[in-house]
C-alpha cells in the first residue's frame, strides 16, 4: 500500500489550468461573491483557531482595505461548487480577525484540512517560485508575470518560464535484521535523527540517487528500492519522493560534513529512545515521519513520552 493522506499532498481544488489564460481572471473572480480569497505574507496565512486557513470572500478583502498592498496575486483554482481561489501577497498585514493568527505551513500543514492544505501548500511554493526567479533565464532581463501568476514571460527575448519543481529522494533504509537507518543533519538540533534524503541529479534515475545519497552519508549499500508516496515540500521548491530500500550493508561510515551520526534502530530502541527523550523525530508535516511510521507499522505519538 502506497502512502496516502500526506499531509501536504492533500490538495482539493480543480487547478482549472485552461482558465489562466484570461488576463482579466485575477479582477473577474475579486468582483464575484463567490470568489474565496487566502492571504499570505512572508510565508504566513492567517489561520483561526480550529486550525483552519482563513478564507475571505472578496467583499471581505475589499472591507480589509489591502487593495494599496497586494503584491501578487495567483489563481489556484475552482472547487466543486464553482467557487473560484485566488491568493494574494500583501507587503503589509492587515488586522484580522480576533482568534486568528498568522502561522506557517511547516506548523499548520497536518492539521488544516484537505482543502486548506493544498490551498496553503501550492501558494507557498508559487510564492516561493516568484521570489527567487524574477529574470529570465536565457537573457537576464526582468520578467512579466502571466496566466494568473502560473508563467513569467520574458520581454525581450520572449520566453516563458515556469515553476519549478526539484525532485529530492528521501528514504527509510531498512537491513537485514529489519533496523531501520536514520542520521543527523550536522546543523540539527542534539538528538534529532531522520531519514536519509538529497536531491536527484541531472541524469540519473530516481532509484539511483537513492542508492548514491545513502552511500555517500552513511557508508550503506543499498539493494531494491520502493516507491512509497511524494508530497510538496515548498522551502522553496522541492518535490519529496519516498522511498523504502533495502540495505546490503550495515557497517555505517558517515560523510561528517552533511551528517553529524547515523545509526541503527529496531522498533523497541526507537520507541525506548523516543520516550526517553534520547530521540526527535521530524514532525508530522514531514514525509520523513511517514516513512518512519511505515516502517513502524504504527503511528507514532507526538508526544512519546507517555507512550
Ligand atoms: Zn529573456
Amino acid at each position: 500500500m502506497p502512502l496516502e493522506r500526506l499531509a501536504l499532498s492533500r490538495s482539493t481544488l480543480d487547478r482549472a489550468a485552461a482558465r489562466r489564460t484570461d488576463p482579466e481572471l485575477v479582477e473577474t473572480l475579486l468582483a464575484d461573491p463567490q470568489t474565496r480569497v487566502a492571504l499570505f505574507s512572508e510565508g504566513e496565512a492567517p489561520v483561526t483557531a480550529d486550525p483552519a486557513l482563513q478564507l475571505w470572500t472578496a467583499q471581505a478583502i475589499e472591507a480589509l482595505g489591502i487593495r494599496k498592498t497586494v503584491a501578487s496575486s495567483f489563481f489556484l483554482g475552482m472547487d466543486a461548487e464553482g467557487r473560484g481561489y485566488l491568493a494574494l501577497t500583501v507587503t503589509e498585514r492587515p488586522e484580522v480577525p480576533e482568534g486568528v493568527r498568522w502561522a506557517s505551513l511547516r506548523e499548520v500543514g497536518s492539521v488544516l484540512d484537505d482543502t486548506g492544505a493544498g490551498i496553503f501548500t501550492t501558494s507557498v511554493a508559487l510564492i516561493a517560485w516568484h521570489t527567487f526567479h524574477t529574470h529570465c533565464a536565457n537573457c537576464g532581463t526582468a520578467t512579466d508575470v502571466v496566466q494568473a501568476g502560473w508563467v513569467r514571460q520574458c520581454p525581450n527575448c520572449g520566453r516563458e518560464h515556469y515553476p519549478r519543481t526539484d525532485p529530492a529522494v528521501i528514504m527509510a533504509i531498512v537491513g537485514p535484521d529489519d533496523r531501520v537507518l536514520l542520521g543527523r543533519g550536522a546543523t540539527w538540533p542534539e538528538h534529532r535523527y531522520s531519514t536519509l534524503a538529497g536531491f536527484v541529479e541531472p541524469g540519473e534515475s530516481l532509484e539511483d540517487a537513492v542508492r548514491r545519497e545513502v552511500v555517500e552519508e552513511s557508508g550503506v549499500l543499498v539493494g531494491e528500492v520502493h516507491y512509497r508516496g511524494s508530497q510538496p515540500w515548498p522551502f522553496p521548491s522541492s518535490l519529496m519522493l519516498g522511498f523504502r530500500g533495502e540495505a546490503l550493508t550495515s557497517e555505517i561510515r558517515v560523510d561528517e560534513e552533511e551528517i553529524a551520526d547515523a545509526r541503527w534502530w529496531s522498533r523497541e530502541e526507537l520507541q525506548a529512545d523516543l520516550k526517553s527523550g534520547a530521540l526527535i523525530l521530524p514532525p508530522a508535516v514531514s514525509i520523513a515521519r511517514r516513512l518512519i511510521e511505515d516502517w513502524f507499522g504504527a503511528r507514532i505519538p507526538d508526544d512519546a513520552a507517555g507512550w
